[in-house]
Parts: structure tokens; C-alpha cells; sequence
């Protein structure tokens, strides 16, 4: 799920985005609040969740030009941006907040795909409703039961160096900057 870093003056804390519309303030000691209505006031930015049927959502950063609102370090001067993973949200004298995508492996109901698609691990198909795991950085899929644990047979993916521990926290943080 997307999320939000925020600095909070001792150390990063994690937001997740689950509400489809929150509101970011300038004051440093509020929180990421979910609203109904966009907020485009002075000293606060809005983050909107759209979605169309099974793609991936997109989020848009919204703000009044005069708001001060500034992206990697630059002025919002359209008011609005899709937002990317790792963008540096700027907003009044408050440490930039990191907007992130990055999704922690889990296991799911195999989905129905259309098209065959066989385990990364042991290369057999993968049955609709199976539980699997889809690497949340290569994006390839290994069935992930009791009897048949193939992403966690390794200590890595088999097709990438994603970590298959379900232990494993975020590979990004802001400290890394
Ligand atoms: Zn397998
Ligand atoms: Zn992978």
C-alpha cells in the first residue's frame, strides 16, 4: 500500500495511504488526516487516490499555487502532480515528507489472470485461488502454502534480490538519503 514518511522530529514515522483523500499540514505536529473534500487553504496539501477497475492506483498531490507547497524541491506552480515513488513533499518550515509505493511481499488468493502463469520457484501453474506471493519488486509470482512454500524456499526471489523473509521491512527509507 502507498505511504507517506514523516519526520517527527525524533525519527521517521510511516503513514499508510488508506483512506482515498488525506490532507497534509504545514504544522509538524499534525498528522496525516483522511477528509472528504479537498483542503486547498494555506498550508495544506491534498493527496487523492484514483483508481480504474484492476489497474494500479494513482495518487495526485493537490495544493493552491500560494499554499507553498514544493516537490523534489521545487514550487508546485500548477497546483497539481501524479505523484512518483520516493517524491520529497515540501510543504511551509517542516522536513520533506516522502510519498512512497513500495509494497511489502504478502500472500494473496492467486488471481485469475487469463493467460497460464507458472510459480517463479518450481515453474509449475500457478492454480486460480492458490496462495501466492507476488514479489513486490520484480512483480513475478511463487506459490506460497504449508505444503508448498516455494517463495520462501530461498532467501531471495528467484528471478530478483527481494528478500522473501516476511520479517523483512521496507528496502527504501528516507535515512538512506
Ligand atoms: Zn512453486
Ligand atoms: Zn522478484
Amino acid at each position: 500500500m502507498a505511504h507517506v514518511w514523516m519526520h517527527n522530529g525524533r525519527g521517521w514515522t510511516l503513514t499508510m495511504l488508506s483512506a482515498p483523500r488525506v490532507v497534509i499540514h504545514a504544522d509538524p505536529r499534525r498528522a496525516i488526516e483522511a477528509v472528504t473534500t479537498p483542503q486547498a487553504g494555506e498550508g495544506a496539501a491534498t493527496i487523492s487516490r484514483y483508481r480504474r477497475a484492476a489497474e494500479l492506483p494513482v495518487w495526485v498531490l493537490y495544493a493552491a499555487p500560494t499554499a507553498g507547497v514544493e516537490i523534489n524541491g521545487r514550487p508546485l506552480w500548477l497546483g497539481i502532480r501524479v505523484l512518483r515513488d520516493r517524491d520529497a513533499i515540501g510543504l511551509g518550515e517542516r522536513m520533506p515528507l516522502f510519498f512512497s509505493t513500495e509494497e511489502l511481499a504478502r500472500v494473496e488468493s492467486f488471481p485469475r489472470l487469463g493467460t497460464p502463469v507458472f510459480c517463479a520457484r518450481c515453474k509449475l501453474p500457478i492454480a486460480e485461488g492458490a496462495p501466492a506471493v507476488r514479489c513486490p519488486n520484480c512483480g513475478h509470482w511463487c506459490e506460497q502454502s504449508e505444503t508448498k512454500a516455494c517463495w520462501s524456499y530461498g532467501p531471495t526471489c528467484p528471478m530478483c534480490e527481494q528478500p522473501t523473509s516476511f520479517e523483512t521491512g521496507y528496502r527504501w527509507t528516507p535515512e538512506e538519503l
